[in-house]
C-alpha cells in the first residue's frame, strides 16, 4: 500500500467516483429491485434476500442483521481492509490519483519489516541453491519438482547461527530482525543469533498477499518439527490461514473451502488444481481462522490427516467452525495418510471423488462414536452423545441443531427428548451477532421522511435537532436539514465523510434504502413529531429546572428571572401540543 494524503475532499472524490453496485457484486450477486439492488447479505445467513444497494447513494444496508455503511464500511468488513486501505484500493480501481503523505513511524516500521521479511525469504532461497544441502535432498524424496519449490518460495535455513544475522544486519539492524521473528538474542549477554537453523523454509503471507513470517521444517529430527515465526505485530497465527491468498477468489466464487492440517497437504493439493484449499498450520484451529473463513465461504470440508489423531483433530476444529456460522463436513481419506500422500499414490481425479463424498460432520461424528452402537454399554453411550455436545451446541441455526440432535438420537437409539435435553441450554447463539441499536422508532421515521424529501420546507423549519433523543438521528438530521435549508440537493457522498460515526453511517445506509413511505403514513407524522416535541420540551424543561436551581445557589436573580422566562414560554408551548 501507498501511503497518502486522505482529506474529506478526497474520500467523497474516491466514494462518489466508485459504483457500489460493482464492489458488492463481486461478493454477492444482486438483482434490480425498484429503486434499489437486493441480494443475498454477506453479514448473515438468510434464504431471501434483505440486503439492499442502492447505486445512486453509495449506500447499502442489511435490513435483516443491521449492517449497513458505504462501499469503504463494505470493503473494511469483506477484505478486513483499514479504512486508509479501503479508499486506496476504490481509488486505484476507479482510476484516482491520491496526494501522497509522509509515512507515520509505526508505518514505515511495520513497512521495513516487511522489507526485511521479504529479504531473507530470497536469502533463504538462494540457500536451497546450496550444494549438498538437506533442504534440497528432503524437497527431492517428496518429488517436489523445481516448479512447485519456485511458486511455493522455498527456501533453506542453513545449519549455522549467523546465516541471516551477517545478510541482514548491517542494512537493517538486529533489533528490527528480532522483531521480524528472524533472530533471537543470546542468552549470555550482548548478541543475538540466527531463529531457524537447518530448516526447510515455508513462506506464509496474510490473506492480502503480504508475506508475514515463515514455517520452518526441521531437517535433522530437531524439536519441534515445524517452527513458526514468532507471534507479533506482523505475525498473528491465530489469524492466518496458509495458502489463504492464492485461494480467496476461488473459495468465494464456489463458495467453499477445503481445510488441510500441513503444508505439504495444502501444497499438493493446491498445486494440482484443486481450489480454496487452506491449511490450518496445526491442528487446533482458532476462532480468529474460523472467523476469516466465513469472509469468504459459507462452507468448510475438513481433510484432516485419516489416522486417529487427524479424526479426533477434526471433531475439534468443527464446532470452531459451526460456531462461526459455517457448515462443515469431513473427507474420509480410506486409509490413506493425508491428502498429500493420497494425491501422490492416486492422483487428484480420487481426491476429487473422495471430496464428492465428504459427509456432513454429524454423520462424520456419528460413524466416529456410534458405529459399535450394539455393543455399548450405558455409561459408554452416555459418553459418547456427551462428546456430541461441544458440535451441537455450536451450531448457529435451531433448525439444524434441531435436526442434527434427531440424528445423533437415531443414531444412538435414544428419544431425541434424551438428547435434546442435553443440549438445551449450551446453545450458543451466534457468535458475532451484530447489535442493533435501539434508535427509537419515531425519530427513524422522521428521519427517512426528511431524507427522502417527502417534507416541506416549512415543516422542516420548525422541527429542531433536539427533538431527537438518539445522537445519531441528531447529527443525521442536522447535516440534512442544512442542505434542505440551503435548498441544496442532498449529496450522499458528502453526508457520509462528516459522519465520524460507525452508528451514524449504519443509520443513513438504513433510512435512504428504506422503502418509500407511504402517503397514509405520512399523513400520520404529527402523530410522531407532537411527541417528540413534547418529550424535547420536557427534557429542556429539566435542564432549564436545574440551571435555575444553580442560579438560585449563586444569587445570581438577573439569570433567574430570564430562566424562569424561559419556562414559562415551554410550558406555554407545551400547552398548545394538546
Ligand atoms: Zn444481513
Amino acid at each position: 500500500m501507498a501511503f497518502v494524503d486522505l482529506n474529506d475532499s478526497v474520500i467523497a472524490q474516491v466514494r462518489s467516483a466508485a459504483d457500489i453496485v460493482d464492489f458488492v457484486s463481486q461478493v454477492t450477486p444482486l438483482k434490480l429491485a425498484g429503486k434499489s439492488y437486493k441480494g443475498l447479505c454477506p453479514f448473515h445467513r438468510e434464504k431471501t434476500p434483505s440486503f439492499h444497494v442502492d447505486r445512486d447513494k453509495g449506500l447499502f444496508y442489511c435490513f435483516g442483521c443491521g449492517t449497513g455503511g458505504d462501499v469503504f464500511k463494505f470493503l473494511a468488513l469483506t477484505e478486513r481492509f483499514t479504512f486508509p486501505e479501503a479508499v486506496e484500493h476504490v481509488a486505484s480501481r476507479v482510476g484516482i490519483e491520491l496526494p501522497r503523505r509522509r509515512k507515520t513511524t509505526r508505518e514505515s516500521d511495520k513497512d521495513d519489516l516487511l522489507e526485511v521479511v521479504d529479504e531473507a525469504s530470497e536469502a533463504f532461497h538462494q540457500a536451497l541453491g546450496f550444494p549438498d544441502n538437506p533442504a534440497r535432498k528432503y524437497l527431492d524424496d517428496r518429488k517436489v519438482g523445481e516448479d512447485i519449490i519456485k511458486k511455493y518460495g522455498f527456501g533453506y535455513a542453513p545449519d549455522s547461527w549467523d546465516y541471516v544475522l551477517t545478510r541482514l544486519a548491517r542494512k537493517h539492524g538486529e533489533k528490527t530482525l528480532e522483531l521480524a521473528g528472524l533472530v533471537m538474542p543470546r542468552k549470555s549477554g550482548t548478541g543475538y543469533y540466527d531463529r531457524f537453523r537447518n530448516r526447510l523454509m515455508i513462506p506464509i503471507h496474510r490473506e492480502t498477499g503480504a508475506l508475514v513470517g515463515f514455517g520452518g521444517r526441521s531437517l535433522d529430527g530437531t524439536d519441534p518439527k515445524y517452527l513458526n515465526s514468532p507471534e507479533s505485530d506482523l505475525f498473528n497465527k491465530s489469524r492466518l490461514l496458509y495458502n489463504l491468498h492464492r485461494s480467496k477468489d476461488a473459495m468465494r466464487r464456489i463458495d467453499r473451502a477445503i481445510l488441510v492440517e500441513g503444508y505439504f497437504d495444502s501444497i499438493a493439493l493446491d498445486h494440482a488444481g484443486v481450489p480454496g484449499v487452506v491449511a490450518s498450520m496445526g491442528t487446533s484451529l482458532t476462532s480468529g481462522q474460523a472467523s476469516l473463513l466465513r469472509r469468504y465461504t459459507t462452507k468448510v470440508v475438513i481433510a484432516y490427516d485419516g489416522d486417529d489423531a487427524g479424526k479426533s483433530a477434526t471433531l475439534r476444529a468443527a464446532p470452531v467452525l459451526l460456531a462461526a456460522g459455517l457448515t462443515v463436513s469431513a473427507l474420509d481419506l480410506q486409509g490413506e495418510k493425508d491428502p498429500d500422500t493420497l494425491i501422490q499414490n492416486q492422483g487428484v481425479d480420487r481426491f476429487l471423488e473422495l471430496l464428492g463424498n465428504a459427509t456432513d460432520i454429524f454423520d462424520f461424528a456419528l460413524k466416529e462414536w456410534a458405529s459399535n452402537v450394539k455393543t455399548l454399554t450405558g455409561r459408554e453411550k452416555a459418553d459418547r452423545v456427551e462428546a456430541f455436545m461441544p458440535l451441537l451446541s455450536a451450531v448457529v441455526d435451531p433448525v439444524v441443531r434441531n435436526d442434527a440432535a434427531q440424528r445423533i438420537a437415531d443414531g444412538f437409539h435414544l428419544e431425541f427428548e434424551t438428547v435434546w435435553s442435553k443440549v438445551r441450554g449450551k446453545a450458543a447463539g451466534p457468535v458475532e451477532r451484530q447489535v442493533v441499536r435501539a434508535v427509537p422508532s419515531g425519530e427513524k421515521f422522521v428521519l427517512t421522511a426528511l431524507v427522502q424529501g417527502r417534507l416541506g420546507r416549512d415543516k422542516v423549519e420548525g422541527i429542531k435537532e433536539g427533538f431527537f433523543s438518539d445522537p445519531a438521528c441528531r447529527t443525521l438530521f442536522s447535516i440534512t436539514k442544512s442542505a434542505i435549508s440551503a435548498g441544496q440537493p442532498i449529496d450522499y457522498s458528502e453526508i457520509a465523510t462528516h459522519l465520524k460515526g460507525e452508528a451514524e453511517l449504519t443509520l443513513l445506509s438504513e433510512v435512504t434504502l428504506t422503502e418509500d413511505l407511504e402517503d397514509v403514513a405520512l399523513g400520520r407524522l404529527d402523530e410522531v413529531l407532537i411527541p417528540m416535541q413534547k418529550a424535547y420540551i420536557e427534557r429542556r424543561k429539566r435542564e432549564i429546572q436545574q440551571d435555575i436551581e444553580e442560579a438560585v445557589r449563586n444569587g445570581d436573580h438577573s439569570r433567574e428571572r430570564q430562566l424562569d422566562t424561559e419556562k414559562l414560554e415551554l410550558s406555554r408551548m407545551l400547552s398548545t401540543l394538546k
